[in-house]
């Protein structure tokens, strides 16, 4: 059957009243009706279906966040999606929204009883026909996203490792080696495509009649809609030098101290950017310079410390290359992570007094789980590149600063709880010490945020208002407040 029509029949049976008869607050009918429309393979997944079930549930990264959904559908368009909204909005089912499934809190990208919406299946990355942008599906992965591009000569603004899914990481801000230089991957989205509450396809951009939900989209979650595609502008890929080194545990001040001492210099070199992680051998950076030299004098802090080892030898090498590199290092199977932000003006002795609140509290962490500090050294340049781009929802001071992505992992679910605790004793206390020092700064980052951290609140009152009013006038029913399961909500404000 040619597609259109297919759609068209789905559409028509979506709408149907008796749908809405058989199955209002029914989730195990409304998942036999899910699969009935959505007929091809693997559209529809229900627990009963073994090892492809249980496959799709794992792609959650934290093994906690892996709820049992009573059906997991796949659509595989625009269309489709649409066709799921209308049926979910008609039969009143909990439901959740996953792309790649990175989120660390159990219930954002999972649900328990609900429907699972996996967006894995919106995976295309298609070029303009001048190359200025390219359509990114959600369920992609940035692997296969620079896998696309950089071959023909370009990149876009998106995540730092390879497996990382683009739908929420893009909702969430986005950190990515461009940063300094570009702003954050939301504000490099000319368009975004939304399948609203209705079951309406919308592409919203900064110029059509739909600006305010585009603008909404630039810090305001899933609370209008379901993305589709995201339409990101190109940029030239260029060689970079790449530098990844180890420090021991010894040197963890004069390192921090190094950090706070690139971001005065260093870091206004926008070609420059770093990745930092603390963990218990010692810290660890990745020096990147968007150009192919030997050495780059905004790294001087670094090369000032002397001893190091090397993780693999300096080189040249395209983002692909930075990819082999980073991706390596993740793997998920059993194991279970959580972590939570906050954020402050960068100061070097408050770094160094944050990290040892750290250490000290995940001393008493359960046997078998670990710990690792992120600090990630964002530039003032971050905050205005986002007011000359039109201007996000983030609430961004134009000062160097820098937001924590700090994380546990552990293996046993009888440890949840205590780490959850642990968790947030570690951000009570450095928020406090931030505050003590005046250096505090309000927002947290939401695609490191933790479950109880209050993430819209912290964009300032007025970006707040902005985002319950496009709330209110795209989801007019309220669907994605109260049918969703949970996330940066408008309804938990
Ligand atoms: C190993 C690792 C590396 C990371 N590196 C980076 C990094 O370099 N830069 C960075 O900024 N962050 C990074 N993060 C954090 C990451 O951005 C978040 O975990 C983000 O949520 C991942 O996107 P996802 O598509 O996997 O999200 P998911 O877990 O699938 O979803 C996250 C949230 O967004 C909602 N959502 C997802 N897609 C859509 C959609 N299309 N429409 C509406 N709502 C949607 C979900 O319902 C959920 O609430 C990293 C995380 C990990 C685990």
């Amino acid at each position: 059957m040619a597609t259109s029509l297919r759609n068209a029949i789905l559409v028509a049976l979506a709408a149907t009243p008796t749908i809405q008869q058989t199955c209002t607050g029914d989730v195990k009918c409304t998942c036999e009706l899910l699969r009935d429309v959505l007929t091809e393979v693997n559209g529809t997944v229900l627990p009963s279906d073994g090892d492809t079930y249980k496959d799709i549930e794992d792609e959650n990264y934290s093994a906690a966040c892996r709820l049992p959904a009573a059906c997991i559908v796949s659509p595989k368009n625009a269309q489709e999606v649409s066709t799921v909204v209308k049926i979910l909005s008609q039969t009143g089912a909990k439901f959740a929204i996953r792309s790649g499934g990175h989120n660390y809190i159990p219930g954002f990208a999972s649900v328990d009883e609900g429907v699972l919406i996996s967006l894995s299946s919106l995976n295309s990355t298609e070029l303009s026909e001048d190359k200025k942008t390219a359509k990114i599906g959600p369920g992609n992965r940035w692997q296969a996203v620079y896998e696309a591009l950089v071959p023909e000569g370009l990149v876009v603004v998106g995540g730092r490792v390879g497996p990382v899914g683009v739908g929420g990481l893009m909702l969430g801000g986005g950190l990515s080696y461009f940063a300094t230089q570009r702003g954050l991957a939301l504000d490099n989205v000319k368009s975004y495509e939304v399948v609203l509450a209705d079951g309406a396809i919308v592409t919203a951009s900064a110029d059509n009649e739909y600006s305010d939900l585009y603008q909404g989209l630039r810090g305001g979650a899933s609370n209008f809609g379901i993305v589709t595609s995201y339409e990101l502008y190109t940029y030239p890929a260029r060689d970079f030098y790449v530098d990844a080194r180890a420090y021991s545990p010894n040197q963890t001040s004069d390192f921090l101290r190094a950090v706070a001492e690139y971001q005065k210099e260093g870091q206004l070199d926008p070609s420059s950017s770093i990745s930092v992680q603390l963990l218990e051998s010692g810290p660890t950076i990745l020096l990147l310079y968007n150009e192919p030299v030997q050495q780059a004098k905004a790294f001087d802090a670094f090369y000032a410390l002397g001893t190091y080892q090397p993780i693999v030898p300096a080189f040249n090498g395209s983002l692909l290359d930075i990819m082999a590199l980073t991706g390596s290092r993740f793997s998920t199977g059993e194991t279970r992570t959580y972590g939570e932000t906050f954020s402050h003006k960068t100061d070097a002795d408050l770094m160094v007094e944050l990290y040892s609140i750290f250490t000290e509290e995940t001393a008493s962490l359960p046997s078998g789980a670990s710990a690792v500090w992120v600090p990630n050294s964002i530039a003032a340049s971050v905050a205005t590149l986002g007011k000359q781009h039109g201007g996000n929802l983030l609430g961004l001071e134009e000062v160097p600063q820098q937001w924590y992505e700090w994380y546990i992992t552990w293996t046993e679910p009888t440890q949840d709880r205590a780490i959850w605790d642990i968790s947030q004793r570690i951000t009570q206390r450095c928020t406090d010490a931030a505050k003590a020092k005046d250096l505090l700064l309000p927002y947290l980052f939401m695609n490191t945020a933790g479950k109880t951290q209050d993430v819209l609140n912290s964009y300032g009152a007025d970006n707040v208002e902005f985002i319950k009013a496009a709330a209110a006038k795209y989801d007019p029913g309220r669907v994605f407040q109260t049918l969703q399961n949970d996330g940066f909500l408008v309804r938990n404000l």
